[in-house]
């Protein structure tokens, strides 16, 4: 609960009884005063975000320079994106397209005419004094998106969609280096003009954990898509994060807005801190104060934006050196010289040329398998859909999804691990759940064989137990014995789960797995442990009983 202190250093009295990253709103006592202590003041954070996707192209916005990440300081700049006087912007088709397809999968209503417009402002990784982008006549408005959030437990699991205001297109500003040489800054220009997506929701959030679970899922789309790489450490998606809090049923509260938020992490972070700062400033009887702030990962706490302290104008004009951006259907079109058509964008077309999105792909697994929308959600969260529907064909569905998920997703994600880095073949991973279904191999060797498999693209499950003699021991004689000898070295541990403690059994299962190599099968173990130990105590308390009598 790292993320509350800072309430305290705020207002001291504050103390608040739920978590806030579960709950929607959030109870808070004045624990000073009686009277407020009756009556519980309630508050209800709302979230906006506007998330900045770059978008994934070969080339700048408006420019022919590589939009590559990583190259060598300004080495991708092409006299536009320095601003050289007699340059002129060209639209790159592709950017539109990608702009297009994201529009049409978050269900928005594409506008056939949009606009570029100038927004200046004065910044040194900004040479030219304005940003090109897209803010009264965008792309597309309106639209729908469906994500999910992950509650304490997977029964929990809830759908939620919300508003999509706006997609518009913009360019990318350089990045400053600020002290690489002594009190100097150093301009970097190989992102400037880079194509961004910007995609303004609703405010429509009540947590972090809300808005962090929509970014995921957001993040999981374009990356479906191929609009946007996703890759966040990499700065190609950034989150701005507007927060209010306000009392149900009273008008939006005044809003901060947290800038450049750029892993899930610190998009929950920055949210849960500042609606507990808001509250306490409220609560305090303060006002809050209109203003842009950004997330200090090493202390989570907001802090102003000093450059932004004056409220800025940015004297939008109409870009005049670009045309109106203009899209067509195929029926527009159709009377028209075909020769025409390759030159135009074309709505209905690219539709046809998109991929299944994620929520129709968890829809898809859940059909066909029966599966729970949770295993389907994890499943196509990992971008395993292909591998999962390759190997459950033919295999029970209910018992091999289960594996896949909490044996086979699991150890990759203990790796650290993505499936396109192991080079086994999938096979192999059915093979193995086939041995585990029969009870060959007991889970903990189940788990070494597919650290063995997924380590070292030459191990075969049978041959690796085989080798190892890690068969499953399913001789009742011997499971005997070490449940019998697991009970004779541990008489504390015995005596314990006889009175009630579960920990007791954990250190009997402990000894009866080890004193089978871990070749047995906890169940079985764990029932013939039950039954002697419940023997034993029958045989116990017959024993006080005839003493008593
Ligand atoms: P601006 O253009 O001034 O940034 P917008 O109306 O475009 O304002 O809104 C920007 C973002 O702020 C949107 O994501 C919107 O949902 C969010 N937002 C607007 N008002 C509030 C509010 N009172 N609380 C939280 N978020 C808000
Ligand atoms: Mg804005």
């Amino acid at each position: 609960m790292a993320a509350l202190k800072p309430v305290c250093s705020l207002c001291g009295k504050i103390r608040l009884f739920t978590s806030i990253t579960r709950k929607s709103y959030i109870q808070i006592y004045r624990s000073s005063s009686t009277e407020a202590k009756q009556k519980p003041l309630v508050w209800e954070p709302v979230i906006g975000l506007e998330i900045h996707a770059q978008i994934q192209a070969d080339s700048k916005l408006f420019s022919r320079s590589s939009a590559k990440f990583g190259s060598p300081v300004n080495s991708q700049v092409a006299f536009l994106d320095a601003a050289l006087p007699g340059t002129l912007p060209v639209l790159n088709r592709r950017c539109v397209e990608a702009g297009v397809v994201t529009a049409l999968a978050l269900q928005c209503q594409l506008n056939k005419v949009s606009r570029f417009d100038r927004k200046h402002y004065f910044y040194a990784d900004l040479p030219v004094g304005y940003q090109i982008t897209q803010q009264d006549h965008a792309l597309a408005n309106n639209g729908v998106f469906r994500y999910t959030v992950f509650g304490q437990q997977d029964s929990d699991m809830v759908e939620k969609t919300v508003d999509i205001f706006q997609l518009q297109l913009e360019q990318d500003s350089g990045k400053s280096l600020h002290d690489e040489l002594d009190r100097q800054s150093l301009i970097d220009l190989n992102r400037a003009g880079c194509a961004l997506m910007e995609i303004v929701t609703a405010p429509g959030f009540s947590s972090g954990d809300d808005a962090r679970s929509f970014v995921r899922d957001m993040r999981q789309l374009l990356i479906t898509l191929g609009t946007c790489d996703g890759k966040m450490s990499e700065g190609s998606l950034r989150v701005d994060a507007n927060i209010s809090v306000h009392r149900p049923g009273e008008p939006l509260g005044v809003r901060t807005e947290v800038k450049n938020l750029n892993s899930m992490r610190s998009v929950r972070k920055a949210i849960d801190y500042e609606i507990i700062r808001q509250i306490g400033i409220l609560e305090m009887g303060g006002e809050v104060v209109n203003e842009t702030r950004s997330f200090d990962v090493e202390t989570s706490e907001t802090v102003p934006m000093r450059d932004k302290e004056v409220k800025q104008d940015y004297r939008f004009m109409p870009e005049p050196n670009l045309p109106p951006l203009r899209l067509y259907h195929s029926i527009d079109l159709a009377k028209t010289d075909p020769d025409i058509w390759k030159s135009k964008i074309i709505i209905d077309d690219l539709e046809r040329s998109m991929p299944t999105l994620p929520r129709d792909k968890k829809q898809q697994l859940m059909d066909r398998y029966g599966i729970s929308l949770y295993q389907a959600t994890f499943i196509v969260g990992e971008n395993l859909e292909g591998v999962y529907e390759e190997l459950v064909v033919g295999r029970d569905a209910a018992r091999f999804t289960q594996f896949f998920i909490s044996e086979f997703i699991s150890k990759l994600r203990a790796l650290d691990l993505t499936w396109d880095m192991c080079a086994v073949p999938s096979t192999r991973i059915g093979e193995l759940f086939d041995l585990r279904d029969v009870n060959k191999v007991s889970p903990t060797n189940g788990q070494w064989v597919l650290k063995a498999m997924l380590t070292d693209p030459e191990v075969r499950p049978a041959e690796w137990v085989e080798s190892r003699g890690l068969w499953q021991i399913t001789d009742i004689d011997v499971l005997t014995r070490a449940c019998r000898t697991a009970i004779e070295d541990n008489p504390n541990a015995a005596r314990k789960y006889l009175r009630g403690k579960a920990r007791g059994m954990a250190t009997l299962m402990g000894a009866a797995r080890r004193g089978t190599e871990n070749r047995a099968d906890s169940l079985t173990l764990n029932r013939m442990l039950r039954q002697m130990l419940a023997d034993k105590a029958e045989e116990g308390g017959n024993d006080a009983d005839s003493k008593g009598k």
